[in-house]
């Protein structure tokens, strides 16, 4: 058995893999099943116990449309995925095309079958904690698990952590803008046994119009006075079922196959919280807690078909739309969205609009056909030439982080880091030698929309 000292324990080394994921989630799922497909023998590393990360564990559905007409869809293995929940009665398209409604819990069992069925590799209930590295290159990182403390070195590292954990151990510069400070989090939650009919005849009735044909439903108050919901919300203020900063953000959507069911986009903490200080994560799930009790007593009271409704589930992972990112070989930002930038390494395609909750941007919005691209340089760090990141946290600024952070586009980020890393295990190249373009083109042969 090999052994290698740190912080002078001998700890056990397990050099059985090219490449090892840090975080199984929206990205790091999506990476994974394409570097598998590679034949890259790949390892994730999950701090929970399933993959999906947000979209599971975090209960975000549906997935947002990118905006451009007919949806299109930069990353073939999501588009694989969809088609997936569909005939597991989980997925569905809506009348504008969004075909990204889907059952979160569901959508657990068919990452890890996309997955395990290409030959990879998982480790659950494994932390990352810590890398040990070179001048320019990540030689091992340190997992924690009941297993206790072990070393993993492989050729390559994905970082598809959301927070840049891996990247930021290895000493990656990271952005330093935070806007007015971090986006809001939110704790989402689910409740059953709705008479969903009725919910949705209610908000007919009321003149709601969202183009969405029946078992799917959304709606939504974020203080529009002309909101179906407004006079609802303010009373249930007034008797106290609901305090003033319950409002802060109310959407609820229907979950495709679960005739009953409604996933909460809310609540939003009321108070700034940082996602990388685990104090204020804890009061986040404290508060959010409180705020679940008291929206589940208004629903139950103001909206016809709750009258039976009840608490299903509370997500495992806190909300978190942003937080730390890394400086990459290109910053996505603000002009890239303006200018409406195409790019010749361009992984994903979007008008997707800059999405700061709790902040009225008054920027442009695309129209008539418009649209920006993200480019492959936005995943490649500096410094380190055995890494690339995939997910929320790569290389951009805060208002560009807003439009991009959306799951079709980090998916596509994880696709295309995972062939990065193929090309680089065939080519016996380092990360910072590979071309976009290529990646781009192999995308595109796979059936991405780009
Ligand atoms: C409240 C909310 C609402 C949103 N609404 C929408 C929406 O409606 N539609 C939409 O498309 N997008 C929405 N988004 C955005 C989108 O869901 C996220 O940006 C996206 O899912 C992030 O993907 P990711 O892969 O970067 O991170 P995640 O999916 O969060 O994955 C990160 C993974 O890394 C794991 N991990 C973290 N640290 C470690 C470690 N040290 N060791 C091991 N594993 C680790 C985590 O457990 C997790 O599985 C929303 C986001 C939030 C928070």
């Amino acid at each position: 058995m090999k052994t290698i000292k740190f912080n002078s324990k001998e700890i056990k080394l397990n050099n059985d893999y090219q490449l090892i994921i840090i975080g199984g989630g929206t990205a790091g799922a999506t990476a994974a099943i394409a570097a598998a497909r590679m034949e890259v023998k790949t390892l994730i590393v999950e701090k929970e116990s399933a993959l999906g990360g947000s979209s599971t564990l975090g209960q975000v559905t549906p997935m947002m449309p990118v905006k451009i007409e007919g949806n299109p869809n930069s990353s073939a293995i999501n588009k694989e995925i969809k088609s997936r929940l569909k005939v597991e009665n989980a997925g569905a398209e809506d009348s504008s095309n969004n075909d990204g409604w889907f059952n979160p819990e569901k959508l657990k069992f068919v990452l890890e079958e996309l997955y395990l069925e290409a030959g990879g590799d998982i480790l659950y209930e494994s932390t990352f904690v810590d890398s040990q590295t070179s001048e320019e290159k990540i030689e091992n990182i340190i997992i924690k698990n009941k297993s206790g403390l072990t070393a993993y070195q492989a050729d390559y590292y994905l970082d598809c952590s959301g927070d840049a954990e891996l990247a930021f151990s290895a000493s990656v510069p990271m952005q330093e803008d935070k806007g007015e400070d971090y986006q809001a989090v939110s704790l989402r939650f689910t409740m059953d046994n709705i008479d969903l009919k009725k919910f949705n005849d209610f908000l007919e009735a009321k003149g709601q119009s969202r183009g969405l044909e029946y078992p799917l439903v959304e709606t939504a108050y974020t203080g529009d006075q002309n909101s179906v919901l407004a006079n609802l919300f303010k009373d249930a203020v007034n008797k106290g079922i609901l305090r003033k900063e319950d409002l802060n953000y109310f959407q609820i959507f229907s979950i495709p196959g679960q005739s009953g069911k409604m996933a909460f986009n809310c609540p939003e903490i009321p108070f700034k919280v940082d996602p990388l200080d685990a104090s204020q994560r804890t009061e986040a799930y404290i508060e959010g807690r409180k705020i679940i009790k008291r929206l589940i007593a208004f629903s139950r009271e103001y909206f016809p078909g709750f009258e039976q409704a009840q608490l299903a589930s509370q997500a495992e992972l806190l909300g978190v739309r942003e937080s730390r990112r890394i400086k990459g070989e290109y910053t996505f930002g603000l002009k890239d969205y303006q200018e409406r930038r195409k790019f010749d390494d361009a992984v994903a395609s979007s008008a997707y609009p800059l999405d700061v909750h709790g902040q009225e941007l008054k920027l442009d919005k695309l129209e008539g056909g418009e649209y920006y691209q993200l480019p492959f340089r936005s995943l490649i760090p500096q410094k380190v030439t055995n890494l690339l990141v995939a997910g929320r946290h790569i290389s951009a600024t805060f208002s560009g982080q807003s439009a991009v952070r959306i799951q079709p586009i980090v998916m596509a980020t994880g696709e295309a880091a995972a062939l990065a890393v193929a090309i680089a295990v065939k080519e016996k190249k380092n990360l910072k030698e590979i071309n976009g373009k290529e990646i781009k083109k192999i995308m595109l042969d796979w059936g991405a929309d780009i």
